[in-house]
């Protein structure tokens, strides 16, 4: 490829234009401005390598116009041409800074030199103005690579906890902004409190492992104790340590907090090149982050201890415990729960609770919409039981704790099966009690008060009896002995239920209402069970109910369950019974002794709630009323 024309930009009249093409100038590209106003778009559209004015030009009105033109382009040669009757004298083209003039008539020849000449000399102009440049923007540069060393360990400061990459990364850095031959972090050894390497550049491995300082008699000693930088610049090398000399030395202290934590040092063993103060200010700003990052770890090591005995703790213990945060995501979850809930050891900290954990007695514990928060019973299988307990705590969220009671469960089935065994063999002796009772009438004559004694032993055996038939029907329902589950409609039990009771409702004089809605949808479920929780619930709204009162059975759906509500206005159970009204010959402390009852009936119907699947709990008043609630599920 030829080599580029230079660009010549002619401000010329006709005349002189004229002269121009007349073929001298062929070596350039020429291009043309008829006035000094159309200069600077032509300069700005050609980038010319030099200007020809005409004379007239620069001497008509608008000299300040060209006086601008110089000042904005100052780099850019101008070569003046004059008609034969100038007006110009050598003086004034120079003061305009004309590289070169020419009067007419010119000899067309010396022309093109002259352009040359003015366009070398721009040429070395402005090579000279680069090697200008390079040296004040590199000097520039090198403050940009200052800052940006330290910008970096800054930032690795802030984000990196291993102590030993960040004072590494310090180091270098020393190193690199001191232009140091070899730089060190010393610490004082907890044990000997001699200075030893924490962390080097250029140093050599064995050095390092081996290298101890006493604190006294020494450079490094002195800054350590007396927090006061350092400086050596030597003509001769000085002794630091044995073998190990140097001509040039900063020391500057690591303060954190008032207190001198280490030094940072840089030297030159080989060169005799010192260092200045800038150099002292660099490693100033780069010991304050080493510092820092000292301190940073320490914290860290802190809070580790503290976070690793805390998680022994939880580890020793035999309850789950669980910290959910105010914002619904884990704190904290034990291996108690993690072992009962199959959670692996997979990092839960930090998800959402909801994402982690399904088991629904659980979620009801966390959520706080358990039916019985003091009692919420979280069965794993058959074997594993856990009696579950939420805590709130200000400014964290709650803590849930699982105790262990899979041994009262144990206990609890092992008195079941005596009760159900001793019930059982009571049977035929209060069989042949009965039999022999009734015999004593028919073998001779009975006083009336005989009779009145037989009464009473009949009543008293039927009851026990009765107690022995309810204890064996929860033991068979306990032990799902009789599983015959099918698709049970519950209107018409509920009905029949109903119509069975109303002589005593009569009697009683109080009024009994059903609502249920049509739709209501069967369950999957044992109608015989069924059956006796409904008799179970009504029977006992009548029961505790006084002449007059009103009961009201409720059926309607919710989502995929089936609620069941039986409401009465009855006598209602004290506070702290209502816990326990659903364990086993339990009955509560408003009851009167002569209301017939055995404390089992409830105790039956959540069995067989439980064995369908479903929840059951109530509300009550005392003296106002009660109301139990079945939720049990649909299955399509
Ligand atoms: P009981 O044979 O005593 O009726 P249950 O197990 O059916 O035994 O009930 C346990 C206790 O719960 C009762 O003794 C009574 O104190 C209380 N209870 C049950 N249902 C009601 C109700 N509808 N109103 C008031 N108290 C009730």
């Amino acid at each position: 490829m030829s080599e580029m024309k230079k660009v010549l930009l002619a401000i010329s009249d006709e005349g002189v234009l004229n002269l121009l093409n007349s073929g001298i100038l062929s070596l350039y590209q020429i291009e043309t401005a008829s006035t000094l106003l159309d200069v600077k778009t032509q300069i700005a559209a050609f980038d010319p390598d030099a200007l020809l004015i005409d004379e007239t030009l620069m001497v008509s009105g608008s000299s300040d116009l060209a006086g601008r033109l110089f000042e904005e382009n100052p780099a850019l040669p101008v070569i003046l041409f004059s008609g034969a009757d100038s007006l110009l004298t050598p003086r004034q083209v120079l003061s305009f800074g004309a590289a070169d003039w020419f009067q007419f008539p010119f000899l067309p020849e010396e022309v093109s030199p002259a352009i040359e000449k003015a366009l070398n000399r721009s040429k070395r102009w402005t090579s000279w103005q680069q090697k200008e440049t390079t040296k004040v923007t590199g000097s520039l540069q090198n403050r940009v690579n200052e800052l940006e060393t330290i910008f970096k360990v800054g930032q690795s400061i802030t984000s990196n906890l291993d102590l030993d990459q960040v004072l590494t990364e310090v180091v270098q850095a020393a190193v690199e902004v001191t232009g140091a031959e070899e730089g060190s972090i010393l610490l004082p050894d907890e044990e000997t409190g001699e200075l030893y390497i924490r962390a080097s550049r250029n140093f050599r491995d064995d050095f390092v492992r081996t290298f101890r300082l006493p604190v006294t008699d020494t450079y490094a000693g002195q800054v350590f104790k007396t927090g006061v930088p350092l400086f050596l610049n030597e003509m001769d090398p000085q002794k630091i340590k044995t073998a190990y000399l140097v001509y040039s030395i900063i020391y500057v202290p690591l303060i954190f907090r008032d207190q001198t934590v280490g030094v940072l040092g840089v030297d030159n063993r080989e060169s005799q090149r010192g260092f200045d103060d800038k150099n002292l200010t660099l490693l100033q700003t780069m010991a304050d982050y080493a510092a820092i990052a000292i301190e940073n770890a320490k914290l860290f090591s802190q809070t580790e201890i503290e976070r690793s005995k805390l998680e022994t703790i939880l580890r020793q213990v035999e309850d789950g415990v669980l910290v959910v945060g105010e914002d619904d995501r884990l704190i904290l979850v034990n291996h108690v729960v993690r072992n009962a809930f199959g959670l692996g050891d997979q990092v839960l900290e930090g998800k959402k609770y909801s994402d982690v954990l399904s088991h629904r007695a659980l979620l009801m514990t966390i959520r706080g919409d358990a039916p019985n928060p003091d009692r919420i019973e979280i069965r794993i299988d058959d074997q594993k039981y856990f009696r579950a307990r939420s805590t709130p705590i200000d400014g964290v969220g709650q803590v849930i704790t699982l105790h262990d009671i899979s041994y009262l469960k144990e206990l609890d089935q092992a008195k079941t099966e005596f009760v159900t065994t001793v019930s059982h063999d009571l049977r035929s002796p209060l069989t042949s009690i009965m039999g022999y009772v009734e015999l004593i009438k028919r073998v001779g004559e009975v006083t009336d008060q005989q009779a009145d004694y037989i009464k009473r032993v009949q009543a008293s055996v039927y009851h026990i009896t009765t107690m022995i038939n309810e204890i064996l029907e929860l033991g068979k329902i306990e032990n799902r002995l009789d599983k015959n589950f099918e698709m049970v409609r519950l209107i018409p039990i509920i009905e029949d239920v109903v119509t069975g009771q109303k002589p005593v409702v009569a009697e009683r004089n109080q009024t009994l209402s059903v609502k249920l809605i049509d739709s209501l949808p069967a369950v999957y479920g044992d109608s015989i069970q069924l059956r006796q929780m409904l008799e179970n619930l009504i029977g006992n709204a009548i029961k505790y109910t006084g002449r007059g009162g009103k009961i009201l059975i409720t059926g309607e759906t919710e989502k995929d369950q089936v609620i069941l509500r039986v409401q009465d206005t009855g006598y209602g159970i004290p506070l702290a019974d209502q816990p326990k009204v659903f364990d086993r010959f339990y009955r509560a402390n408003n009851v009167t002794p002569d209301t017939q009852g055995t404390g089992l009936g409830l105790a039956i119907t959540k069995s067989i709630v439980d064995n369908h699947k479903g929840r059951i709990w109530v509300d009550s008043k005392e003296g106002e009323g009660s109301t139990f609630t079945v939720v049990l599920p649909i299955y399509e």
